[in-house]
């Protein structure tokens, strides 16, 4: 991983929600220093905003999955006319998503909201962006700057567009969409610098992952404001999640991308869960709830081990709040190694599973039992660490197997013909 970029930080939000501050690590324009804040997770809502009961609704349950900040779309006045009854009845940081209008994000500043969302490519009218400006300003709302490539070619300038297209579908596309939407962020932030604002984030989202990277690391090089990281309609969460984990991984290890949204055609529950997921892995925040590791399985299963693993994620992810690393693994021949460190462990047998807690066996138990006595003792485990009677990580699951791998082959016929003692030799003990 290389160090965080250092950036500005913007801060949003107010008593009642809390404050989400994104970047840091330069100083303040008063020359306060400022500590980077740790990447936040961005989602948006899928339903109307006007329909006022199901957007609070959806802004709880993303708030609840983990989201930092969630952003409403905002097309028409009736949908800023909600934000003054949405606004109160929220615990988390709202973005108001204007395009095209910009008596939007008036009204939207008006109504409360925490940070308004402009696209340079359908607000152009230099007047009417800084009237924007002006009420933010007043407010101390920050604005993202967001130049997507699917609107960043020129619209009503018919020759420009002409001009614009010509370039993007030569063969040098790539470079001509990058060279278009830094020319068009310079030039609009210009308009920002002129009226002393600054509490900017900027984001510059494609749907081709390769294209994010050179954007997002060229833009990082020309401006302190901290990133907003996305891929732009990604697709459904299949297929969406590896192009938005392409770009954005490549560029969260260099260092650069200040908040993220992963953005799926799907339930957004999904991307605030993949985003931390994504941060969890980098180790870009601190995990909360449990750390699943899990065998692909082969030919020495001998349980049905994905519905296993589907069910215990079910019931921790709603039970468990204490980042403990609970390992389900199909076997005894390769789970020992793989699970070592887990603080709970399972490993299956012959539709038996044999599970530890902290290197000490507890439980033999027949397959339709696993579940629900893998739960209890990862519940249990949780009280002991929540009282202070247990450490997480503080000792491992640490295994001999019974048989060296390669003396068991693939593992089956020897189970099957009796060549595994029964009940399988697992020890535990301290690491
Ligand atoms: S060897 Fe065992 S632990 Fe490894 S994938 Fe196969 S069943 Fe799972």
């Amino acid at each position: 991983m290389h160090p965080r970029r250092l950036t500005r930080q913007i801060t949003l939000g107010d008593e009642r929600v809390g404050y989400v501050k994104i970047g840091g690590g330069l100083p303040a324009r008063d020359g306060t220093p400022t500590t980077p804040a740790p990447v936040s997770v961005q989602t948006m809502t899928a339903g109307y905003t006007h329909d006022v009961d199901a957007c609070v609704r959806e802004i709880h349950k993303l708030a609840a999955a983990g989201a930092d900040v969630v952003r409403v779309a905002v097309p028409e006045k009736k949908d800023t006319d909600a934000l003054r009854h949405i606004l109160p009845q929220v615990r988390v940081p709202i973005v108001a998503d204007v395009h095209f209008h910009f008596q939007r994000a008036l009204e939207a500043v008006e109504a409360g909201v925490h940070k308004i969302r402009l696209n340079p490519g359908n607000i152009t009218d230099r007047a009417q962006v800084i009237d924007v400006i002006r009420a933010c300003k007043a407010r101390n709302l920050p604005i993202r700057v967001g130049v997507n490539e699917g609107s960043i070619i020129e619209r009503k300038d018919k020759q420009k567009r002409m001009k614009e297209l010509g370039a993007v579908f030569s063969e040098h596309k790539h470079g001509y969409l990058l060279a278009i939407m830094i020319a068009k962020l310079e030039e609009y932030l210009d308009i920002f610098y002129e009226q002393d604002f600054y509490d900017i984030a900027i984001s510059a989202k494609s749907m081709d992952a390769a294209l994010v990277v050179d954007a997002y690391t060229e833009i990082g090089r020309r401006f302190d404001h901290p990133l907003h990281l996305g891929v732009t309609h990604a697709g459904p969460r299949e297929t969406g999640a590896i192009r938005s984990v392409a770009a954005l991984s490549g560029l969260l290890v260099q260092g650069i991308g200040e908040t993220i949204r992963i953005s799926y055609a799907s339930d957004p529950v999904y991307e605030v869960e993949d985003g931390l997921e994504l941060l969890y892995a980098l180790g870009l925040r601190p995990r909360k709830g449990v750390d699943l590791i899990a065998c692909p399985t082969c030919g020495r299963i001998q349980v049905d081990l994905f519905t296993l693993v589907q069910d215990v994620r079910k019931a921790l992810s709603e039970k468990v709040t204490v980042p403990m690393k609970v390992a389900v693994m199909g076997c005894i021949v390769n789970g020992p190694g793989e699970a070592e460190g887990a603080d709970v462990a399972v490993f299956a047998g012959d539709r038996r599973g044999i599970i530890y807690v902290q290197g000490e066996k507890v439980a033999n138990v027949p397959e339709p039992e696993i579940l629900d006595r893998l739960v209890a003792e990862c519940l249990g485990f949780q009280g002991r660490v929540l009282r202070g009677e247990a450490k997480l990580g503080e000792k491992k699951v640490e295994i001999i197997p019974p048989d060296p791998i390669g003396e068991l082959g693939s593992g089956y016929a020897k189970i099957a013909s009796g060549g595994v003692p029964t009940p399988l030799t697992v020890r535990g003990g301290e690491g």
